[in-house]
């Protein structure tokens, strides 16, 4: 097992890192900003080193200060949690060619799914579904080429940017008359936001929901699923409140789908835990994208089948084999997460400052993953999740019904917070019956 870990992240998952290595008696070294010098897993943690001023570029996304933090902490590995450098292959592979441990896929799997197009080749090649798109990426002087590949595929169609990420670098286009202004102007975008203008293109699914698979592999040939989760509520691509497992699939291309994951995992020879997102309609799957790191929803999928998925992630980057197999699995019970943000429940403004006054529910199946506390100061450089209210229930009705219970016992005062927001939803008739689609939050709020 590992011996030293530095948790190169920040928040509730910093924390949910920190348990982890304590269960498994693994120290940790928890690296922050001067301007986070108050969260909770520092104080926490065997150790802390300050890594350098408020702004993330120049503390949590500083490679060179938190290999040197590794270094002087005489750690063995880095685990760098969500988003930061997370999926950043660079990263990885400086961490590896200093001697640490990278707790996450190697930087080659890094780098094939943080590229869309080699991403969604692979997939193809390995046997899972996606969009009916483009071959490759679109070739940059043939017009003619571009107007037949969306000809054969149908409008509308959706151009994306290889190196797109967070929503970001997409543009649906609805006729033929607009396509190639469409292509150059998303070309341009990707140009400026990535440094790379690859483009591909996509059928754009009209109402499709975003369910996604959780994975588990080794590197040593083991690979396993954790089932499916439905996080369709968005906000502007940005997830709100996830459920596991996900409901009313098709029980067929469900069971496919799982196992085609799981194929794909061992074809090219995947390491840590992963997502595979998928959008979902009439019946189908179609995958988009890959995420090589834990998600802010994992716990969903923890409830759900009992798998702590950061201590295998701990496990498999100490090179042991996984803990179970996929007989072990077992689905019981649903769970629900709400990501609870310091923000406006109608301007979606971030609202940082003093919390007055918290309050975390309890009871049976009410889990609260959160580094809040009364007093602590919520800082303005980062964002603005304050945690995540995780309920469970043998049925998904009283997972819903803990969740409502829950939220009316949370008490965030001080600073405005989406707990409101979230207390509507549990209540709203549509999801209470599952399956709402990704545009039904955005509908709602009345923001399309
Ligand atoms: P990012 O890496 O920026 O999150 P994704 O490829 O995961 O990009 O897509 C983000 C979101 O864009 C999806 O969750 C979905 O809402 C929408 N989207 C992407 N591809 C399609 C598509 N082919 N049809 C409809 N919506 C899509």
């Amino acid at each position: 097992m590992l011996d030293k870990v530095l948790i190169a992240n920040r928040g509730e998952i910093a924390l949910r890192i920190l348990r982890a290595c304590k269960e498994l008696g693994i120290k940790t070294v928890a690296v922050h900003s001067k301007a986070d010098r108050e969260l909770m897993h520092v104080r926490l943690a065997d150790e802390a080193v300050c890594i350098g001023p408020a702004s993330s570029a120049q503390s949590y996304l500083n490679i060179p200060a938190l290999i040197s933090a590794a270094e002087v902490t005489d750690s063995s590995a880095i685990h760098p949690g969500y988003g930061f450098l997370s999926e950043n292959a660079n990263f990885a592979e400086q961490v590896e060619r200093s001697g640490f441990v990278f707790v996450g896929p190697r930087a080659e799997t890094i780098r094939m799914m943080g590229d869309k197009v080699s991403a969604i080749s692979a997939m193809k090649k390995a046997g899972v579904p996606t969009v009916p798109g483009s071959d490759g990426p679109l070739p940059e002087d043939n017009d003619d080429a571009i107007l037949a590949t969306a000809k054969r595929i149908g409008y509308p169609v959706i151009i994306k940017a290889a190196a797109g990420g967070g929503g970001r670098g997409m543009r649906v286009v609805h006729s033929e008359g607009s396509l190639l202004s469409s292509v150059s102007v998303t070309r341009n975008e990707a140009n400026a936001a990535f440094g790379d203008g690859t483009l591909y293109m996509e059928k754009f699914l009209e109402n499709p929901r975003h369910v996604e698979v959780q994975v588990l592999a080794d590197g040593q040939g083991n690979a396993i699923h954790l089932y499916d989760r439905d996080c369709s509520l968005q906000r502007r691509h940005q997830k709100v409140l996830e459920e596991a497992p996900a409901p009313h699939l098709d029980p067929k291309a469900r069971a496919d789908v799982l196992q085609a994951c799981v194929d794909a995992c061992n074809e090219i020879n995947y390491r840590g835990a992963g997502t595979f997102e998928f959008l979902y309609e009439n019946g189908e799957f179609f995958f988009i994208e890959m995420n090589t790191r834990v998600q802010v929803e994992h716990p969903v999928s923890e409830m759900v089948t009992g798998v702590d998925i950061v201590k295998e992630q701990l496990r498999i980057a100490s090179g042991l084999p996984l803990s179970i197999t996929q007989d072990d699995v077992q689905l019981n019970g649903h769970a629900f997460e709400c990501r609870i943000n310091a923000e406006d429940s109608r301007t979606f403004m971030p609202s940082p400052g003093k919390i007055d006054l918290y309050h975390a529910p309890g009871g049976l199946g009410v889990r609260m993953d959160s580094h809040i506390y009364t007093g602590y100061s919520v800082p303005p450089h980062y964002d603005s999740l304050l945690g995540k209210l995780i309920t469970w229930g043998a049925s998904r009705e009283t997972a819903l019904t803990r969740m409502r219970n829950a939220l009316d016992e949370l008490l965030v005062e001080g600073i405005k917070t989406n707990i409101d927001l979230q207390k509507d939803l549990v209540r709203d008739s549509a999801f209470m019956q599952g399956g709402v689609n990704i545009h039904y939050l955005e509908k709602k709020l009345g923001l399309t």
